[in-house]
């Protein structure tokens, strides 16, 4: 146990902690999830597969780089925090988007 962490105290995500665990489930959940469409896509494509089907590959392969980030961020302690400000995002976000690496405000002002 670390005490000099930031993100060692009651909202953040200490990663021996019961709420880095139930994070990484939800991970680990999203990316069986998507790993499956992902496998899906690619037995239905053919030998020309069509643009919706190359965006769709796209979007999951992306997101799937999303999710083995986040699980690296729980790794190294720094999940939960937002990349920007810095600020802890909150849990009910995370619950939604497990993989998210900001707050609502600076994802927002991102757009
Ligand atoms: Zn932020």
């Amino acid at each position: 146990m670390t005490v000099n962490s930031a993100v060692n105290d009651a909202s953040g995500y200490p990663p021996d902690g019961a709420r880095a665990r139930r994070a990484r489930e939800l991970l680990q959940e999203e990316r069986r999830t998507r790993v499956a469409q992902l496998t899906v896509l690619e037995h239905a494509e053919d030998a020309a597969p069509d643009q919706g089907t190359l965006a769709r590959r796209e979007s999951l392969q992306s997101t799937l780089e999303e999710i083995d980030a986040a699980l690296a961020r729980l790794d190294d302690g720094t999940y939960g925090l937002c990349e920007d400000c810095g600020e802890p995002v909150p849990e009910g976000r995370l619950e939604i988007i497990p993989y998210a690496r900001r707050c609502v405000q600076c994802q927002q002002r991102r757009r």
